[in-house]
């Protein structure tokens, strides 16, 4: 079972070789590990490295970390040509995007260090997570300007892209698609009030579905939580609830369980793994 997105360097979470225990024993074989500034990149960097069939390390600027000192985009590269001389993960990048649901955001900011990601994702073909939040005609337009600059069929890298925690309209599903885009599904959505989200999953093909817990935040609903978890700021999603997120999703979805596990495997590995030709 493969969890598409979570951030298990966050401070929130403690006993982090104890979580990462209950992870395996739930049955989570590979995870990717998100940074956001270049402030825990080490981290996420020697998580990767305490647990290499686990863990794959991303490293990408959050856009609630834009503005950032510039030396950022360098040491951005330096963690990924790092990562890509490892022999069985690739260089991947995010979490990045674009946001308009913070407060006092910085378009410029973002946009450039978005365009600069995807600039990377492009030059080492590498899987890129990307979180857009009330931003999506934002976010098309900065695909298509880059299209006529690039002169490029694929929007953004012949490996394509994973919109993380997808909660964009049904209808722009298709124009997503063919751009090249995976969606992941966050048991944040199994909420009563995010329906709508749910349903949307139900058109996205599932060649192209994956799913995330988002830990630690993205809590699920009470009835999609295996593994309770607090910490001092209150409860916050245990990564081990991926389980219960799969059986969830799967109902909704009108499959079997085995079924859209072996989806997701196959997804998982052709999006994030080393072996896609
Ligand atoms: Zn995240």
């Amino acid at each position: 079972m493969t969890d598409a997105h979570l951030h298990l360097q966050d401070p929130r979470i403690l006993n982090t070789e104890s979580i990462i225990r209950s992870m395996r024993k739930s049955g989570i074989t590979r995870c990717v590990v998100n940074g956001t500034s270049p402030s825990d990149w080490e981290k996420v960097r020697l998580l990767a490295e305490s647990h290499p069939d686990l863990i794959i390390p991303s490293y990408g600027l959050h856009p609630w970390n834009t503005p950032c000192k510039e030396n950022w985009k360098l040491l951005l590269r330096d963690y990924l040509t790092e990562s890509n001389s490892l022999s069985k993960v690739l260089p991947c990048i995010g979490e990045c995007g674009l946001d308009r649901w913070i407060t006092d955001y910085n378009m410029k900011a973002q946009e450039d260090a978005f365009n600069y990601q995807l600039d990377l994702a492009s030059e080492f073909n590498a899987p890129i997570t990307i979180h857009i939040l009330k931003a999506w005609g934002w976010f098309l337009e900065t695909l298509r300007d880059r299209q006529e600059a690039n002169g490029t069929q694929s929007l953004t890298t012949e490996r394509g892209f994973l919109l993380h925690s997808y909660n964009g309209s049904t209808e722009l599903i298709p124009e997503l698609v063919s751009a090249g885009a995976y969606f992941s599904f966050s048991g944040y959505s199994l909420n009563t009030d995010k329906a709508n989200t749910l349903e949307t999953f139900r058109h996205i093909p599932l060649d192209r579905l994956l799913v995330e817990t988002d830990a630690p935040d993205m809590l699920p609903p009470a009835h999609a939580i295996s593994h309770p978890l607090q910490s001092t700021a209150g409860y916050i999603n245990h990564p081990a609830n991926l389980s219960m997120i799969y059986q969830e999703l799967a109902k909704a979805l009108g499959l079997s369980t085995e079924n859209l596990h072996a989806h997701i495997a196959k997804n998982f590995s052709t999006f994030f793994l080393k072996n896609k030709t």
